[in-house]
């Protein structure tokens, strides 16, 4: 658990659910996310445990099997995932359970009755599939398209950089339905992986977060039933927008959680570490060094409590505080993250200590759920 929470905003059930998250995460996923890295898969068998813990499909109701809870529930569980040695290699498979809350928003009563109940258990696994080897940041430039013919939709296009790919059983796809409406002309899918027509193509060789693999999928006249519609007809914007909100706030709760584990490991390590006799500790550089990283943390962590209370007062999280979140703490995470690897010296560039894969993940953290240019582009638009 990295941080004294706030209990102006967590109760103290709140913080026993912590305590199951946390105690969930050293048990079942630190011991192996080595291994996970090295095969590029998480097996079925840690989503299965994870259902079976009640930390999967947070806010779904009893009523579709969920374990109910709600969005402080997520950030909780989000805190401690981020916390985690395995965040690093688990972090954007893992997020993808979000998605379970969103079709509680927008999906049917025939989406929740179909795959609701399995996602809880972790016996259906999402992709959410928006990005495209020609357009990311750019979503209105998507070419995906999806044709009414009859009673079903026939989607013919391509996908890329698509987390947890490999073992998806259903996917979230973002398509243009009319194609000379940019923005108000996509809409989303929810497709089973066994359709006709759906490919997945190559599994990508990446920089880090290996167990969370990447990959590329192919639609070729993919027919999908009309009830497979997700949210409204030309309204997928809004549906991917309000996804994205939560998501930012989310991947920022992560940037400051693994940048507080980077911090603690890197106290540990320097108080461990002998050179010219005395420990690393000792230096003043480096009690500096930790002392401007801890200032960092610190800081980070009053505006991520800014936001969660705007969340409590309003019921949703605020667009713009969730953009400059995602802007400022990744890169926060980022200069925290490079000076642990220093302070580690080699260990520091050794898979065999986890801030290695700790710097790999943040590096991800500044590319997507939105790039830090588009968080600039956005708070600078509304200046
Ligand atoms: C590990 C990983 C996992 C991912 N998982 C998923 C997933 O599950 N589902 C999914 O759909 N996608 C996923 N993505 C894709 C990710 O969301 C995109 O890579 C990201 O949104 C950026 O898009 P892009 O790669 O096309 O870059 P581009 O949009 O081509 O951007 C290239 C550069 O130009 C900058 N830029 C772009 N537009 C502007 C502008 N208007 N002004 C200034 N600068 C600009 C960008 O900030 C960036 O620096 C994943 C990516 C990675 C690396």
């Amino acid at each position: 658990m990295p941080l004294n929470y706030d209990p102006d905003i967590f109760d103290e059930e709140h913080e026993m659910f912590r305590r199951t998250v946390s105690n969930f995460f050293e048990k079942e996923a630190d011991p192996y996310a080595e291994q996970w890295d090295e095969d590029h898969a998480i097996p079925r068998s840690f989503w299965l445990k994870a259902g079976e813990a009640g930390i999967l499909g947070i806010g779904v109701p009893e009523e579709y099997g969920g374990p109910g809870g709600e969005f402080l529930h997520r950030v909780v569980m989000t805190q401690e995932m981020g916390y985690s040695i395995s965040g690093a290699s688990v972090g954007p498979a893992f997020q993808r359970d979000q998605m379970c809350e969103q079709l509680m928003d927008f999906g049917s009563d025939y989406h929740k009755e179909r795959w609701l109940p399995k996602m809880v258990k972790g016996e259906c696994l999402l992709a959410f599939t928006v990005t495209e080897p020609d357009s990311g940041s750019d979503l209105s430039a998507i070419r995906t398209t999806a044709v009414l013919d009859g009673d079903e939709y026939v989607i013919n296009g391509a996908k890329t950089y698509i987390s947890g790919i490999a073992d998806a059983d259903l996917f979230m796809i973002a398509c243009k339905t009319d194609p000379t409406a940019g923005s108000r002309g996509i809409s989303v899918f929810l497709v089973e992986r066994d359709t006709p027509g759906l490919t997945i193509g190559r599994i990508l060789k990446k920089m880090g977060c290996h167990a969370s693999n990447n990959g590329e999928l192919h639609f070729d006249n993919m027919r999908v039933p009309a009830k497979n519609l997700y949210g409204p007809l030309n309204g997928g914007f809004k549906v991917i927008a309000k996804s994205l909100n939560r998501d930012r706030l989310m991947w920022s709760i992560i940037s400051h959680a693994a940048a507080t584990r980077a911090f603690d490991l890197t106290v540990e390590f320097v108080k461990n570490r002998k050179g010219f006799g005395q420990t690393i500790f000792d230096f003043q550089n480096t009690q500096f060094k930790l002392a401007e990283m801890k200032a960092e943390l610190e800081v980070g962590q009053a505006y991520i409590d800014r936001c969660l209370r705007t969340y409590r007062r309003k019921g949703e999280v605020d667009m713009m505080e969730a953009t400059m979140a995602k802007l400022w703490l990744p890169e926060m995470e980022g200069r925290v993250v490079d000076q642990c690897v220093q302070l580690h010296g080699g260990g520091g560039y050794m898979d065999e200590y986890p801030i290695s894969r700790l710097f790999t993940a943040a590096r991800l953290h500044r590319i997507f759920a939105g790039t830090a240019e588009i968080m600039k582009l956005q708070i600078g638009r509304a200046l």
